[in-house]
């Protein structure tokens, strides 16, 4: 099921191209879409039957005419990757010359929760001055309280997947600090859930700027696979329901700038453009 939130934090049921409102099923609360989502995962299994129904019932919108939010709005926290991916960790070391480090050595580091953004929201640059990347990533959201877990359980504890951005200015300061300004976390265009998806660690991640393929890669090539991700994670800090994992960006990543276009698809999860502006001219 394609679970997305849109228009004034609205409930839908993605199908092909269309969006069905289910607004009002599920408890849904327009005014907490966050804890509605949490409520709605807890309760995943007994709703499934009452949200399809609903989606061939409720009423019918076209992709293109509604607005869609971020499907995760307001996450307790965010666990990212780093250096994720074998040829990334080697752009890096090429264009930055940083010593070699590797995910063993990083650890997940920790982006602010309010930089999270729609997939209709543009990406505010905070500098003029300073080199700001895009980066590429399936994201997915925790469906249920996880605390070490190990590796063969985690894919339990994964509710669904979207496609996230994990903007990134470069340079020599902390990756919270570099990676947490506000709308430095676009996530979407919807959930996906975890059933729908056959594999997450053979999905295409593809990312362009203007229409120029900047980025094609494949979580296949992920050094912590998406279960990792989780086992770790879950080790540092109790994951709650609607806490974010972003799992790494692959190679290619590069600036972005001012009036740019940048458009992310994950295999069959989904895409969406979002636009590059200046925070201050906002
Ligand atoms: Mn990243």
């Amino acid at each position: 099921m394609k679970i997305a939130i849109f228009n004034d934090n609205r409930l839908g049921i993605v199908a092909g191209q269309k969006v069905s409102d289910v607004t009002t099923t599920a408890d849904w609360d327009q005014s907490k879409p966050h804890e509605s989502l949490v409520r709605l995962m807890e309760n995943f299994d007994s709703l499934k039957d009452t949200l399809e129904k609903a989606a061939q019932e409720g009423k019918q919108y076209d992709l293109e005419e509604v607005v869609f939010r971020a499907p995760v709005p307001s996450p307790s926290k965010i666990w990212a990757a780093p250096v994720n991916y074998k040829k990334h960790q080697e752009e890096m070391n090429k264009q930055f010359n940083n010593a070699p480090r590797t995910i063993e050595e990083l650890a997940l580091f920790l982006k602010a929760p309010s930089s999270v953004s729609g997939p209709s929201d543009p990406i505010l640059l905070p500098f003029k001055d300073r080199r700001t990347d895009h980066e590429a990533e399936l994201g997915y959201v925790i469906g249920k309280k996880a605390k070490n877990v190990k590796y063969e359980d985690a894919k339990d504890y994964i509710f669904g997947y979207f496609a996230l951005l994990d903007i990134s200015i470069r340079g020599n300061e902390e990756r919270t600090w570099r990676k947490s300004f506000d709308t430095f976390t676009p996530i979407g265009p919807w959930i996906v859930t975890a059933d729908e998806i056959e594999n997450p660690n053979d999905l295409s991640l593809k990312l362009w700027v203007n229409e120029e393929l900047r980025q094609d890669g494949s979580t296949k090539h992920l050094i912590y696979d998406c279960y990792k991700c989780l086992e770790v994670a879950s080790t540092y800090s109790t994951l709650n329901p609607g806490d974010i994992i972003a799992t790494g960006t692959p190679e290619g990543v590069g600036p972005i700038r001012d009036g740019d276009v940048v458009r992310i698809q994950v295999g069959s999860v989904g895409e969406f453009s979002v636009n590059v502006k200046f925070a201050d001219e906002n």
